[in-house]
């Protein structure tokens, strides 16, 4: 499952690059139907807090509404409406760039400061922007994030079980997400 983010949501979608998930996110102003487009091309579920993206005719295909501002809510909508699991592949897409990181060689380790060299495992690097990544606090904190996020989902989960014609483990199917408002043709 890929993503697509429009602007309002540049948080969720950075988070959703930390457990590890394919996330371009819209920074350019570019119009709705133009973002449309963009996620239909890439296969990419569009998420929204923009009623007007549910509006167009092939919406139904892949925007998920969202209806917050608050990160957390956001979370579960977006776990509730989209198999989302946040512990899906944690750190290993560029938090910046979307790009997929790869392990970093001695000399882009000895651009980390040194007293982190010492006692650092894994580091990695992003083969597009050059951002290194190792293991910190600020990893550990959002490491322990995505675990309460995931804790969070299963209790969700639990009050309220998926719908019984809910395909099980299909990759790309988002829960009930087409929208209950008038289409408008374009
Ligand atoms: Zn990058």
């Amino acid at each position: 499952m890929k993503f697509l983010c429009d602007e309002m949501l540049q948080r969720l979608g950075r988070w959703l690059r930390a457990a590890g998930y394919d996330t371009e996110i819209i920074s350019d102003g570019r119009d709705d139907y133009e973002i449309l487009k963009l996620s239909l091309k890439e296969d990419r579920v569009l998420l929204t807090c923009d009623r007007a993206l549910t509006e167009y005719r092939d919406a139904d295909k892949n925007v998920v509404l969202l209806e917050t501002d608050s990160l957390d809510k956001l979370v579960k909508q977006v776990s509730q409406k989209c198999q989302v699991n946040w512990q899906f592949q944690p750190f290993s897409r560029c938090l910046s760039c979307n790009t997929v990181l790869k392990e970093a060689d001695a000399t882009q380790r000895k651009t980390i400061p040194d007293d982190v060299q010492q006692t650092t495992g894994l580091v990695n690097y992003c083969p597009s922007c050059n951002k290194v990544y190792w293991d910190g606090g600020h990893v550990e904190r959002m490491q322990k994030q995505l675990e309460n996020w995931t804790r969070t989902v299963e209790l969700l989960f639990l009050a309220h079980p998926r719908k019984s014609n809910q395909k099980e483990g299909s990759p790309n199917t988002c829960w009930d997400f087409q929208s209950q408002f008038p289409r408008i043709k374009i």
